[in-house]
């Protein structure tokens, strides 16, 4: 099959988008390019040698085939529904399709104004780029569903914030970018005209073989299938340090991956309560926050699904009822694996709570780098440590090394194959993740021009699970006066 572009969701009709084509800017220049990505992609084009490609990367010229449209949603921002969001700073170029079929839709996110800016100016500075470009690729070396960036390109036009910054295009790359806001938009707002296609064509899209496997209405195998989705994703970012920073239902996709990376952030040293965002005072969306966020976004999700369940408004909310309550069952079951993953256990028991929830209250107590702590006991679990940088960057305190006795004690209780067991520990523990500081400075660096050291950082994380030369620098914890404590989303 030729890989191309599709229009699916613009056929549903003129309720669900917009025709937009982006904007022009005036001296587009490349900034980062995923080779690899491009390959998956079956996209043979390639803007560091055409320049045409590099212009329609920067919207100034359509690619082949390409119906550019802003899609319509809404979405309840820090608990408060707002009606009417939508495509405010990016167009959907289309559905790219890979050579073995797989659908993709794709975005240039920052390329002017459209229908739905709500007076924005539908740009975005290089800042956030740089950081959505970093973090979003980090997640899928990490092995966490997320959207992808394929390329950044710099406007070389200023974008006004608080204070005049260059510009940037993304180009983003989803299974889809429907969301909770979506199906929001048509239940809530327009008072369920349309949700009843728009469930079937996301069912049809995301969760055909659920659909084919049952015998039930499309918003039930829906509200299934994102359930799972939203345990499965939570639990990762919590096992890995990461604060999204803004969970509002408009940034939860149904298809299950991380979208918008604005204030989002990495815990370099672990504290129970952190929280980054600049704008969320009241720390809705702290890390402890976020599986219990994401169960409520799910029952957004469920309401607006009702109708659609059962006429019988008794019998929907019953079928709903179940399902959402399903969700902290299936957080706890996958979070439990990791944890067990992590940690070199066969598998976690209620037993094991206490011996979890003190290593934890060590972490914090006595400031310890959440991903290095992890990575040290993969490295003693294994006798591997001297063989490793690790030495260099993480002391263990006494009182980690007393906890080691009794976690290598309940190690010794492990059945199953020890080999595998030990295996899992590198799999699951990185040595390296997109910390602040190091997102920051290639912000910084990228601003300036330079963009060879980003590039190395981009490169250094293609193997996020292993040692490599030169990893005293990019794994190390921030010295105290690098440390990133806030983040801006920088719309
Ligand atoms: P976000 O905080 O990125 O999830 O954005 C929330 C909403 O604001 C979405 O509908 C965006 O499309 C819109 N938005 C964010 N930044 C801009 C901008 N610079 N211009 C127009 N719309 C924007
Ligand atoms: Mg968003």
């Amino acid at each position: 099959m030729l890989p191309g572009f599709d229009h699916t969701y613009a056929r549903l009709g003129p309720a669900f988008s917009t025709p937009q084509a982006p904007d022009p800017v005036s001296e587009p220049k490349l900034l980062l390019w995923n080779q690899s990505l491009a390959d998956a992609l079956g996209w043979s084009g390639d803007p560091q040698s055409d320049s045409e490609q590099l212009a329609a990367l920067a919207g100034n010229m359509p690619l082949p085939d390409s119906h550019p449209i802003a899609t319509v949603y809404a979405g309840h921002q820090f608990g408060q529904y707002n009606p009417q969001l939508g495509d405010g700073r990016a167009t959907l170029l289309g559905e790219w399709l890979t050579p073995a079929g797989t659908r993709f839709d794709i975005q240039l996110k920052g390329a002017g104004p459209t229908a739905y800016s709500r007076g924005g100016d539908g740009r975005s500075p290089i800042g956030p780029v740089i950081r959505e470009y970093l973090v979003s690729e980090a997640m899928h070396t990490l092995g966490v569903p997320t959207t992808r960036a394929l390329a950044a390109v710099a406007t070389g036009e200023p974008v006004v914030r608080n204070q005049i910054e260059p510009g940037a295009i993304l180009t983003r790359v989803a299974s889809s970018h429907l969301r909770v806001g979506t199906v929001q938009f048509f239940a809530m707002t327009r008072g369920g005209d349309d949700v009843a296609a728009l469930v079937n064509y996301v069912v049809d899209r995301h969760f055909g073989a659920a659909a084919e496997a049952g015998d039930q209405p499309a918003a039930v195998t829906l509200l299934e299938g994102v359930c799972e989705h939203f345990a499965r994703l939570v639990a990762h970012w919590q096992v890995l340090g990461f604060v999204h920073g803004v969970l509002n239902t408009d940034n939860a996709l149904l298809c299950g991956q991380t979208i918008d990376y604005g204030p989002c952030a990495f815990m370099d040293h672990f504290d129970p309560k952190a929280c980054f965002s600049s704008i969320d005072r009241q720390g809705r969306y702290a890390w402890p926050n976020q599986p219990g966020i994401m169960h409520w976004n799910l029952a957004v999700l469920a309401e607006c699904l009702l109708p659609l369940i059962n006429e019988d408004a008794e019998a929907a909310q019953q079928v709903a009822q179940e399902i959402v309550d399903r969700y902290p069952a299936r957080f706890h079951a996958h979070h439990q694996r990791w944890l067990a993953a992590k940690l070199g256990l066969d598998a976690v028991t209620e037993a094991d709570g206490a011996l979890i929830q003190s290593f934890h209250e060590l972490l914090a107590t006595e400031g310890l780098d959440l991903t290095l702590a992890f990575r040290w006991l993969a490295e003693m679990a294994n006798d591997s440590l001297d063989h490793t940088p690790l030495p260099d960057l993480f002391t263990a305190p006494p009182a980690l090394l007393n906890w080691a006795d009794d976690w290598q004690t309940r190690r010794k209780a492990n059945k199953g194959d020890p080999s595998a067991i030990t295996a899992a520990l590198y799999s699951a523990n990185p040595t390296i993740i997109p910390r602040n500081h190091l997102v920051q400075k290639a912000i910084d660096l990228t601003e300036s021009g330079d963009l060879a050291w980003v590039k190395s950082l981009v490169d250094r994380g293609q193997r996020p699970f292993e040692w490599q030369a030169g990893d005293v620098e990019w794994a190390r914890s921030p010295e105290p006066e690098e440390r990133v404590t806030r983040t801006f989303c920088g719309t």
